[in-house]
């Protein structure tokens, strides 16, 4: 417990997999770690993201051990046994519940997980200065092997060209609704003349003039239950989220979502923004 003390675990849903995700700013360096097997933790959990800051909500360990949970955002739900909290003071015991479907994890679990992740930092870090102890060769920099990450954004393309497509997809269908929609009237309106005219014309033509009616009918009813039944809005911010979610960073440490660049700017761009990893197409 003790190499926990004064450190502030960040916990949230992990971009992309939807585990749990642990971070730790261990010696200005953000160690993660995951609870949970894929797409365990649903979208009401917020996204841990260390890079920004961000996060569902977090422990604060005091330098005596005394933790204390806080919710990060207003529009998170964090439970402590049971109740919604804004911050409170736990205990290794308590439980958590995450998001208004309440996802369960003990406090206990994750400070194993922070345990670990701190406990591997500090252990390369004695590897490190064991190995520039023993230093005799003068070619060997231990030091900032970090920096030079790159990581391969080939992923990406699939990401930015699968959202574009649904986008256009969902505004051709609105194109479509409102083209249906715009019958009504041209049919109503013929309708009622080609109807006027059957009396000196015979009436044969009157079934046309049905048939127009029947069509503008058609296309009243059916515009009226399209947009009765629309959830278009819901549809885009799924896509939206899912696109947030997505289309990040590839350095796990990192994830920060890449805006609206295209991919093709990416690809220019040679590497992030945010943490300056290098980008690769591997
Ligand atoms: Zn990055």
């Amino acid at each position: 417990m003790n190499n926990l003390y004064n450190k502030t675990i960040l916990i949230g849903r992990e971009p992309g997999a939807n585990r749990l995700l642990i971070a730790i700013n261990v010696d200005g360096a953000v160690k993660l770690g995951t609870i949970g097997e894929n797409d365990s933790v649903n979208r009401s959990v917020s996204r841990c993201r260390p890079g920004e800051n961000m996060a569902h909500c977090m422990i604060e360990v005091s330098n005596t051990g005394a933790m204390k949970v806080v919710n990060i955002n207003d529009a998170n739900m964090t439970y402590v046994d049971g109740a919604l909290i804004e911050s409170k003071r736990v205990t290794a015991d308590c439980k958590l519940e995450l998001g208004c479907e309440k996802y369960p994890v003990k406090v206990k679990d994750i400070l194993a997980v922070a345990k670990e992740i701190v406990l591997a930092k500090q252990e390369a870090k004695q590897e490190r200065n064991a190995q520039s102890g023993a230093q005799t060769n003068a070619n060997s920099k231990p030091k900032q092997a970090d920096d030079a990450d790159s990581f391969s954004i080939k992923g990406l393309e699939k990401v930015w060209n699968d959202h574009n497509a649904d986008l256009k997809r969902l505004q051709k269908e609105q194109k479509r609704l409102g083209l249906i929609k715009g019958m009504y009237l041209p049919c109503t309106l013929v309708s009622s003349a080609v109807g006027f005219l059957a009396s000196s014309l015979g009436s044969g033509v009157m079934f046309v003039s049905y048939f127009l009616y029947a069509l503008a009918a058609v296309a009243l009813f059916y515009g009226l239950y399209k947009t009765f039944t629309d959830n278009s809005l819901e549809v885009r911010e799924k896509l939206n989220d899912e696109f947030i979610d997505n289309y990040s960073c590839p350095n796990p440490k990192c994830g920060h979502f890449m805006g609206n660049l295209p991919y093709k700017v990416l690809r220019q761009n040679k590497n992030c923004p945010y943490c300056r990893c290098k980008f690769t197409e591997d």
